[in-house]
């Protein structure tokens, strides 16, 4: 069987309440064109993943419209569940991706099996791992807090290794919230929220 945190609620929950407070400081910052109060607008998400781990909080994308009328622009804040606008959820891209320190060779196999990803799928993923997230915002601001330097040909692994998490949970939560900005390219702030392994 899969490690058994892959099919937690409880880690899901714990994910959906970090994207709350993530969404909370981005609504109380107030609309980024003109200063304008931030309503709740969520997007409706069909997410891939677990599914029978998901709640019905993971139908929606948290996301806010401006209230101030010739505005009413989107702001929608990074989210540690959805990675941009991919189907699958961020964990699973993580824990599929990752060569190494992530799942075991074997788990890595049996979760590939369960969700029934295509090889292409997942060289797709390989390869946004490779030429699109180094040349993000987000790396760019991250990868020279890392001494030796990360070596992007073994991303997501090389990165989750370096995070400093009391186990692969803790980690994947970490990496979760370091790569948060990708999907929310016209968000420039900074995420404040702390990871609490205690609530994983
Ligand atoms: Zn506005």
């Amino acid at each position: 069987m899969c490690h058994t945190f892959v099919n937690d609620s409880r880690l899901y929950k714990a994910l959906f309440r970090i994207d709350q407070e993530i969404a909370l400081e981005v609504q109380s910052a107030g609309c980024s064109y003109c200063g304008g109060v931030l309503h709740r607008a969520g997007y409706p998400r069909k997410p891939r993943g677990i599914r029978s781990a998901l709640d019905a909080s993971y139908k929606t994308r948290l996301s806010f419209c401006c209230a101030t009328e010739g505005c009413r622009r989107r702001t929608t804040p990074p989210s540690v569940r959805f990675l941009g606008r991919k189907v699958y959820l961020g964990i699973v891209i993580i824990l599929v991706t990752a060569t190494q320190h992530g799942l075991s060779d074997k788990r890595r196999k049996q979760l590939i099996e369960r969700l029934d990803l295509y090889p292409q799928t997942l060289s797709r993923w390989r390869k946004w791992w490779r030429e699109h997230f180094p040349s993000s915002r987000c790396w760019q601001a991250e990868q020279g807090n890392y001494i030796p330097p990360i070596d992007t040909g073994q991303l997501p692994g090389a990165l989750l290794g370096r995070l400093k998490g009391q186990d692969l949970r803790h980690r994947l939560c970490l990496l979760l919230r370091l790569v948060a900005p990708i999907s929310s390219p016209s968000w420039s702030g900074f995420i404040r929220v702390i990871i609490d392994p205690q609530k994983m």
